[in-house]
Parts: structure tokens; C-alpha cells; sequence
């Protein structure tokens, strides 16, 4: 399980989250929620090494990843605007992180068609990317997130760069996906609806704190 204790982010004279405590367990999807500016991504982004914590640590079960780094922490990460590599296309980028571990290329041509079925993209190995829609091509890099089958998936607002009416539907889908997958999630999100729809539970977060942790329907009820 991953845990978070008493972490601390500054980035100069700006203190961006302040005494974290946060566990996520296996097999959990846990929304982090608050208002633009509140710390959400500075947290992820410390948990997933890329910003390293004033105070605090970060744990994988009993292991400390202070000096672990972003590509060895065993983690998948997706950002909002997906950010494929626009020269391959859909099957290279989703199996880019096999090829990295040397996986054999037939094993790897059906890892790929099988992670493109789960995210609803079956047969679009060789379309190029810069031709998908948003919504495809988020899906695209979720299915490269998963490829290595990450022990923690780190989700950065993963829908908010799509249309209102695509990110409902896009939000089911990827609550079905995770589900499926059986992952072990943290997503970052400022939009009630999709902590809901994605998340076991759900911590609020207000000015560099988690203000309050709970089940969806918990957190609802005590705004
Ligand atoms: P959220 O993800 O909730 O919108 P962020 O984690 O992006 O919030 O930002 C938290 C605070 O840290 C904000 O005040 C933001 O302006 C500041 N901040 C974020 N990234 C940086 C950075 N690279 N340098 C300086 N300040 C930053
Ligand atoms: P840098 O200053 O070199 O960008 P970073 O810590 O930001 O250092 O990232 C190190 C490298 O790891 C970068 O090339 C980045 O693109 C890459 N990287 C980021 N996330 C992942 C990931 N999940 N798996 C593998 N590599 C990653």
C-alpha cells in the first residue's frame, strides 16, 4: 500500500501542501478533491518523485521512495492532456513501457490488443494518435499507464481538458476500466461528480490540507 506521512511541499517561500497523512490500500481508487490551487497536484506529484517533500515521507508498504526515482517507483502516471508521443502510433505508445522492459514482441502485440479492448479502442493499433479525438486519446494513455501493470496508477485530473458531456461518460468508463484492472488508484480532481463515479473514497483537500477522508456518499453528506 502506498502511504503518505506528514508531507510537506514548498516551492520557494510558498508552502503548497502542508502535514499530509494519506494511505491508499491495494486495490483502492481514491479521489483527492478540492478547489484549483489547493495542493492536489503538488501532492501527486511528490508521491509519483517528481517534487521532492520538504517534510514528510512517502511509503510504498514498508519502503521508503525518498531516494527511489520517478521511473523505478513501480507507478503509472496520467496527466490531463495525456501526453502521448506524437510520432508513434496508438500501439507504440501503449507499448512503450513493455519495450522498455524488454518484453517479447508477440507477447507484446497482445498485451497491446488486450489493453486497447479494455479501454473500448479495440483494432486502433496503427491510427496516429495526433488524428484521435480527446476522449480516444486519453484512452490511449490510460492503456499505456496500465501496460506494465503499475502497482499504483497516479491520475492528474485524467478527464478536465474534455467537454462537459464526454467527461460523464468518460468517468464511467474509466471507473469500469479501474474496476476491471483491479487498480490501485489515486485521482486528482476538482469535480464532484467524478470523484464519485471513480472512487472507494474520497479526501478533501482545502489550502495544502486533507480536510476531510471518507466514502463518496460520507464526504456528500458533510460538506
Ligand atoms: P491544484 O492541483 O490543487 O490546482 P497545485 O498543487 O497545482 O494545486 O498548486 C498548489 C499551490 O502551489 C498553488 O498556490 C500554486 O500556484 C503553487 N504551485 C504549483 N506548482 C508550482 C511551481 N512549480 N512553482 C511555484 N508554485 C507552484
Ligand atoms: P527530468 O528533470 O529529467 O525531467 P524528472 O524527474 O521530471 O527529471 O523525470 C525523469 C524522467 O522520467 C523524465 O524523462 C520523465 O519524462 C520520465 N518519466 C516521467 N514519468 C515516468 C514514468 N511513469 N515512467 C517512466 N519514466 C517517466
Amino acid at each position: 500500500m502506498l502511504s503518505v506521512t506528514e508531507v510537506t511541499v514548498r516551492y520557494g517561500s510558498l508552502t503548497a501542501v502542508s502535514d499530509i497523512d494519506l494511505a491508499v490500500a491495494d486495490g483502492e481508487v481514491v479521489a483527492l478533491l478540492g478547489p484549483s490551487g489547493c495542493g492536489k497536484s503538488t501532492l501527486l506529484r511528490a508521491i509519483a518523485g517528481l517534487e521532492p517533500p520538504a517534510r514528510g515521507v512517502v511509503r510504498w508498504d514498508d519502503t521508503d521512495l525518498a531516494a527511489v526515482p520517478v521511473h523505478r517507483r513501480g507507478f503509472g502516471l496520467v496527466f490531463q492532456d495525456g501526453q502521448l508521443f506524437p510520432h508513434r502510433d496508438v500501439a507504440g505508445n501503449v507499448a512503450f513501457g513493455l519495450r522498455m522492459r524488454h518484453m517479447p514482441t508477440a507477447d507484446r502485440r497482445t498485451r497491446v490488443a488486450e489493453l486497447l479492448e479494455l479501454v473500448g479502442l479495440g483494432g486502433y493499433e496503427h491510427r496516429r494518435v495526433t488524428e484521435l479525438s480527446g476522449g480516444e486519446q486519453q484512452r490511449v494513455a490510460l492503456a499505456r499507464a496500465l501496460a506494465p501493470r503499475p502497482r499504483l496508477l497516479l491520475l492528474d485530473e485524467p478527464l478536465s481538458a474534455l467537454d462537459r458531456a464526454l467527461r460523464e461518460q468518460l468517468a464511467m468508463d474509466l471507473a469500469g476500466v479501474l474496476r476491471v484492472a483491479d487498480a490501485t488508484a489515486l485521482v486528482v480532481t476538482h469535480d464532484h461528480d467524478e470523484a464519485f463515479t471513480l472512487a472507494d473514497r474520497v479526501a478533501v483537500m482545502r489550502a495544502g490540507a486533507v480536510v476531510q477522508t471518507g466514502p463518496p456518499d460520507e464526504v456528500w453528506r458533510r460538506p
